[in-house]
């Protein structure tokens, strides 16, 4: 990498993703006495609030064998009973060792109302879950080798047991729908509190008298996943920062997140809360003013930036959240799918499409010779992109699978989101394992002619409204 000529040395991309790691090494911190929290053993925390006779415990993993790892870690501060669990909400990193800290017992479980789950979901409604797993997987880097190539997950450590991923999830037993639940576990006083923010079905616990928040995800040590790539909902962006408005003014001493390490120190939580804030409703000013204009997403994300002060904090940078990503995430879930222009309402097949572009750049070859130009340019964003031609027409398919996994692999390294990286470097591998099947291959070449003839008017005696 080019080293300027004077002022200090930029690191590399994924020398910054690796000193991110830091932030997820294993430890069992002590907030203050009787708080503890494991970092570092699983992609999220497990918190444990040590009460007169019992256990609490916010947050149970991704995994039982991660679970397992920290119960063990955690008896060595106490021996009394789980007597209560509650989940800040629903995803599967955060309730899938529950079955772990439930033995022995039958510890009452918590959670809100709108309590919303995958792995609680009525069996009969439709979801495709099984593409969310699977772009999961590479999201989080599944299969990947540890430290060269998964470096960490952006919000968790990547090397890590998973053993048991997803197993151990245990139903809430105990809900409220209301804004805020007081009530006493083992003489504990703990507050709950509805915080949609990542999720809608999120809740913060505030122990007022240590003055300590755990706040779930609603805040983590990097710029925040207002659109995950595995495939999600729209995350409203207007109650993520509403809720970090609120979060603020409880006027935490110490910050326990979901993900990476506390924070302790009343102006640096209400530093870090009010950034997170303040970067959210940047991302919509600047998105909404860009939307107004008439701009897609594709010329959007050219535009949409943080402002320097915020772009500098440590607690912003891009390492599981993006900027582009969120200013695509507000527009689809603001506008929805169509970007505007009319030319996209009913779009030339991906087929046809690749087909009459490779006509006018002189053929399949020539397409295939500017992709490994590309390539060896190092421009691999054009060289994914004219493979993805070749892989819609079927042409060179062994080849273009060959040169896009190569440029996927080139361009995993040139990201610090973690995200991504470990995306590309899954789906490199798809590739090269031809696990990916070339699309569209029997599509027509040509759509249909586009003659003023050949549009009907409808009959009004069958028309339908
Ligand atoms: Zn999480």
């Amino acid at each position: 990498m080019a080293v300027p000529q004077s002022g200090p040395t930029v690191p590399a991309p994924v020398e910054r993703l690796r000193a991110h790691s830091d932030e997820f090494r294993k430890d069992i911190v002590e907030v203050v006495p009787g708080v503890h929290v494991a970092v570092g053993f699983a992609a999220s925390n497990v918190s444990m609030i040590v009460g007169r006779d019992g256990l609490i415990v916010i947050d149970t993993t991704e995994s039982t064998g991660a679970a397992r790892d920290i119960i063990a870690r955690f008896r060595e501060i106490s021996s009394l009973p789980v007597a209560a669990i509650i989940y800040t909400h629903g995803h599967r990193d955060h309730i899938s060792g529950a079955s772990v800290f439930c033995e022995g017992g039958s510890p009452e479980i918590i959670a809100r109302g709108n309590f919303e789950s995958d792995l609680h979901r009525d069996p009969d409604r439709y979801a495709p879950t099984a593409i969310m797993l699977r772009r999961t997987a590479r999201q989080f880097g599944m299969g990947l080798r540890q430290d060269t190539e998964r470096i960490n997950l952006g919000l968790g450590p990547g090397d890590r047991p998973t053993e048991g991923l997803g197993a151990g999830f245990m139903a809430p037993t105990r809900t409220f729908d209301e804004d805020r639940l007081k009530l006493t576990l083992c003489g504990v006083d703990l507050e709950l509190h509805a915080a949609p923010g990542e999720t809608a079905d999120h809740l913060v616990v505030w122990n007022a008298a240590r003055r300590v928040l755990f706040s779930g995800d609603n805040f983590y040590h990097s710029f925040p996943n207002l659109y995950a790539i595995r495939g999600t909902r729209y995350r409203d962006f207007d109650l993520w920062a509403d809720t970090l408005e609120r979060l603020g003014g409880f006027g935490a001493h110490h910050l326990v997140p979901g993900h990476s390490r506390p924070v302790s120190g009343a102006e640096a939580i209400r530093e870090r809360l009010g950034d997170y804030r303040d970067a959210i409703l940047e991302i919509m000013r600047q998105s909404a003013a860009a939307m107004n204009e008439g701009l897609t997403p594709d010329r959007i994300v050219e535009r949409v930036r943080l402002p320097e002060a915020l772009a500098a904090k440590p607690h912003l940078q891009e390492f599981y959240g993006t900027v582009a990503w969120a200013a695509r995430a507000y527009f689809s879930g603001t506008l929805g799918w169509f970007d505007g222009n009319p030319s996209n309402l009913f779009p030339t097949p991906p087929g046809a499409r690749a087909n009459r572009l490779a006509q006018l750049a002189g053929g399949a070859d020539m397409l295939m010779a500017k992709a490994r130009a590309a390539l060896d340019d190092g421009d691999c964003q054009w060289a994914m992109e004219l493979c993805d031609l070749l892989l819609d027409l079927g042409a060179h398919v062994e080849q273009a699978r060959a040169v896009k996994a190569d440029a996927l692999t080139a361009a995993a390294e040139r990201q610090i989101n973690a995200t991504a990286r470990n995306y590309y470097l899954v789906y490199a591998r798809e590739l090269r394992e031809g696990r990916i099947q070339p699309i569209d291959r029997d599509r027509p070449a040509r759509p249909p002619a586009c003659r003023p003839g050949a549009i009907r008017t409808a009959d009004p005696r069958t028309a339908r409204t």
